[in-house]
């Protein structure tokens, strides 16, 4: 059964991105519980780095990753964010962090 850590990115006083009509803090939120709740229906075990609208440290999260199943590489690790844009126009990026 895998397990999984799904960071809803930003929160609380880190709206992240902002623009019509949208914040990225609640986006990336409200998509992580959809994404968690997905996948704990199909036999995951899921964890998030947060639930409701508040601000992390970046140690913080890292910890609450850290926490969630341990530090091995049987935990996948997906971090939510709707990037504005740059000059770069890829619509994703990878993040190597732990
Ligand atoms: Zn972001």
């Amino acid at each position: 059964m895998a397990n999984i850590v799904i960071d809803a990115g930003h929160g609380g006083t880190d709206s992240g991105a902002v623009g019509n009509g949208i914040i990225e803090k609640d986006l990336t939120l409200k998509i992580s519980k959809y994404m968690a709740d997905r996948l704990k229906q199909l036999g995951a075990n899921v964890t998030l780095t947060r639930d409701t609208d508040e601000t992390l440290t970046p140690d913080e999260r890292v910890k609450r990753v850290l926490n969630a199943y341990g530090n091995n590489k049987d935990v996948l690790v997906i971090s939510n964010h709707i990037n504005a844009g740059g000059p770069d126009t890829s619509n994703y990026e990878w993040l190597n962090l732990i």
